[in-house]
């Protein structure tokens, strides 16, 4: 699994327990996707700050089939797009049973060596 240069900072953050956002330090939008410029006023002076990590689900997918070996262990699992409260859109590891407008809290996770994102019901 390779990571982007401009998501390095948010996986730098995982390894220490840490959800980060990117914000405008211009205008204070935040960044649904890691980006190169702010999508509100096009400024480049995106900054990683630290998020509460709570938010609302967006949508929930079954896993059935680990992406790699690494993962059959989990199989099967449930991923979340989560809105959060502080801005973007992340998605994790979360419970099958979980529903689409719950509210959660992001956590984060050691598996096989990497750090993930779990939700947890707030
Ligand atoms: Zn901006």
């Amino acid at each position: 699994m390779s990571t982007s240069l401009v998501a390095a900072p948010f996986v730098a953050g995982l390894a220490e327990g840490k959800i980060l956002v990117q914000r405008c330090a211009d205008c204070g939008q935040s960044q649904k996707l890691a980006r190169y410029a702010c999508t509100a006023c096009g400024q480049a002076s995106l900054a990683w700050g630290p998020a509460a990590g709570t938010g609302t689900v967006f949508a929930v997918t079954l896993v059935s089939r680990p992406p790699e070996e690494a993962f059959r262990s989990l199989v099967p699992y449930a991923l979340a797009l989560v809105d959060l409260d502080d801005g973007g859109r992340l998605m994790g590891h979360a419970p099958a049973e979980l529903r689409i407008g719950e509210r959660v809290r992001a956590e984060v996770f050691e598996f096989a060596g990497r750090h993930l994102v779990r939700f947890e019901r707030a």
